[in-house]
């Protein structure tokens, strides 16, 4: 097929075309770093509900530590999994009383602390919580904004999605929430 022999070779680089590019001085690619996170917590009464950073209305709240935000811990896992780096568990150990209460976007802008020294920013974050109860919908933009704002990160860059798993598990039995997060990082040529 001397048809389809042309068109694989027409999108290969020739030697020439290469040399050309770099004696054009053409950029070298970005360093990108993917990462992926997930979380889960249980609902108990007397708890507040707290997901990206935003209290929602509801009658039992996540338990944990901290205030139990799962959706802002996963994006913390994703950022620090893209960095090779240990998970938010040992950076930020559950037994330490200076982390007791504390709002989670914190653990973001410790996060993006060391993202920004390791000369990394985000290209884009995709969150999903999954969440039997309560309707999550009402609240995706605020979650969004308020995340955006924890990364310093344009708010069109970040994606918050919620699903309900119809009934199936501990998460559609109402017992938690969990939430999965996926970062992309790009940083200068190296
Ligand atoms: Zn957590």
């Amino acid at each position: 097929m001397p048809e389809r022999r042309t068109r694989r070779r027409s999108r290969r680089r020739s030697p020439a075309a290469r040399s050309a590019a770099a004696a054009h001085g053409a950029a070298p690619p970005p360093r990108l770093r993917i990462g992926c996170g997930a979380d889960a917590h249980p609902l108990r009464p007397g708890r507040r509900l707290v997901l990206g950073g935003v209290e929602i209305p509801h009658p039992r709240g996540l338990a944990g530590h901290s205030d139990a935000d799962v959706l802002s811990h996963a994006v913390c896992d994703a950022l620090l999994g893209a960095l090779g780096l240990p998970d938010m568990g040992t950076r930020f150990p559950a037994g330490d009383p200076k982390y007791l209460g504390r709002s989670s976007l914190w653990f973001l802008e410790e996060v993006m602390r060391e993202v920004r020294t390791r000369g990394f920013e985000i290209v884009n974050v995709d969150a999903i919580v999954l969440a039997e109860a309560p309707r999550l919908q009402p609240h995706i933009e605020a979650m969004r904004a308020a995340l955006a704002a924890a990364l310093g990160a344009p708010g069109l860059s970040v994606s918050v999605k919620a699903k309900r798993l119809e009934g199936l598990g501990a998460v559609g039995r109402q017992e938690g929430i969990m939430a999965q997060a996926v970062v992309l990082l790009a940083g200068e040529a190296g």
